[in-house]
């Protein structure tokens, strides 16, 4: 793999792909999302920072799992929050 400038997201070799196109805390609360992204270390489906909840940039506070991808259709990008490395894919 090409060196994309972190080491979580060289360790990457298999993008985790959402199980559900649906944020897993929104469903939960009744909440709604814009988009969608998917933490690469548990595979957990959460939304992004232009959703009022910000579930997945907490998920990733809260648990310290470093990436998530984008899971949104046609959009191929890894995101790494310690480094804010991105890269697509
Ligand atoms: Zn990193
Ligand atoms: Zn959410
Ligand atoms: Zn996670």
């Amino acid at each position: 793999m090409a060196d994309r400038g972190c080491p979580h997201l060289d360790a990457i070799d298999s993008v985790k792909q959402p199980q559900i196109r649906e944020c897993a805390e929104c469903v939960k609360i009744g909440a709604q999302w814009v988009h969608l992204r998917t933490c690469q270390q548990c595979g957990v489906t959460l939304c992004c920072d232009s959703s009022p909840n910000h579930h997945a940039t907490k998920h990733a506070r809260a648990t310290g799992h470093p990436v998530i991808a984008s899971a949104q259709p046609g959009e191929r990008w890894l995101y790494c929050y310690p480094d804010e490395a991105f890269c697509e894919y």
